[in-house]
């Protein structure tokens, strides 16, 4: 990892994305055209602007920064921050900030807001996070991020405004709702969510671990850890409908560039275009 150096924006199928993520270390991942993150693995300077975060999980590398996130926007005067986490994960968070608060004396203050499996959280307007169950070392989620429009039913089309205002007020259901999936976030997990969840690969932007990428970590010992190895992206080519797929995870043993020798190596063309990866923060 390289401290100091100046973060690489991204712009992924027109998605600002900005973000942190090695392996082991840290993960933070901020997409800030639609006011959210995912993960606090350690509270570098820039994400400090993220002020609703998605967690995926309680390990350290994806958690560790919430203490110090939430003392250092307190102390810039920023508002508290939103923290939605897995349910099971509050009250050892809870614990954990109480604990920072008796040894550093200031309030900390934050809302932890618990979404599981099933639930969903509103961003704002019409977009939308679901979490969907992730297959990791211990309990984690990914979250599909969508956006929902409302379309008037053909019948209605035409009416007047009043007309339809009336018919909205006494419980008539005059629209259809359609979904876009637009950002989608594996969390840390095995390949198969690819496989079980159709939200990841329609996703406009996939953002997908693929924390190993060569021989030196077999594919068994990759889903031992609950990890993803590329060759199992590789063998999956066809399944990704996503306009872009940005790769994060990285371990730390490998660096910049031989990820970027990799990737051109061994992806094959119809991923090659669309996919990039994340080596901020890589030497
Ligand atoms: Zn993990």
């Amino acid at each position: 990892m390289v401290e100091g150096q100046v973060d690489m924006d991204y712009y992924l199928a027109g998605i600002p994305v900005r973000g942190h993520s090695v392996g082991g270390f840290e993960t933070w991942i901020h997409l800030p055209a639609m006011g959210v993150s995912f993960d606090i693995g350690r509270a570098s300077d820039a994400s400090l602007a993220c002020d609703t975060i998605l967690f995926t999980h309680s390990h350290i590398d994806h958690l560790g920064g919430i203490a110090t996130h939430a003392a250092a926007r307190a102390l810039r005067g920023m508002r508290p921050p939103t923290y939605v986490l897995p349910p099971h994960v509050i009250p050892h968070v809870e614990a954990l900030l109480d604990a920072w608060r008796s040894l550093d004396g200031g309030d900390l203050p934050c809302n932890l807001v618990p979404i599981g499996v099933g639930g969903q959280f509103e961003i704002k307007n019409r977009y939308f996070a679901r979490p969907f169950p992730a297959i990791h070392r211990g309990k984690a989620q990914g979250y599909v991020i969508s956006e929902f429009r409302d379309k008037l039913l053909a019948k209605y089309r035409g009416l007047p405004g009043q007309e339809i205002k009336r018919l909205r007020e006494q419980g008539d259901t005059i629209y259809d709702r359609t979904e876009t999936p637009l950002v989608a976030f594996t969390g840390d997990s095995c390949i198969d969510v690819i496989d079980r969840e159709e939200g990841l690969r329609r996703a406009r932007l996939l953002i997908l671990e693929v924390t190993f990428i060569d021989d030196r970590v077999s594919v068994d010992s990759a889903r031992e850890k609950g990890h993803v190895h590329l060759d199992e992206v590789i063998e999956r080519a066809d399944l990704f409908e996503n306009q872009a797929i940005l790769m994060t995870h990285f371990s730390s043993r490998y660096n910049a560039a031989r990820i970027r020798e990799v990737l051109a190596e061994r992806l094959p063309e119809s991923l090659k275009s669309r996919v990039t990866p994340l080596l901020n923060n890589f030497r």
